[in-house]
């Protein structure tokens, strides 16, 4: 698809690393399947996804831990 924050780009899916704030702490997702453009390099992740990441960043900051890297696929 043409890329919504340039305009010019085309977006390939590929993976990315985001970063989650959680409270103190970050949540470091790796592998996150993501529409990436060729032109500018801004990310656009699915809704379903970034859902996925804020639900896994919410059991994450349940369980107490402030600092983690996890991996998306190992989900
Ligand atoms: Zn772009």
């Amino acid at each position: 698809m043409t890329c919504a924050a340039c305009g010019r780009g085309e977006t390939r899916l590929s993976t990315t690393t985001i970063v989650l704030e959680n409270g103190p702490g970050s949540i470091i997702f790796r592998g996150v399947p993501a529409n990436v453009c060729q032109s500018c390099g801004e990310e656009f992740v699915e809704d379903r996804v970034a859902l996925e990441l804020i639900k896994r960043t919410q059991a994450a900051a349940a369980s107490g831990a402030n600092q983690q890297t996890l991996d998306y696929a190992a989900g």
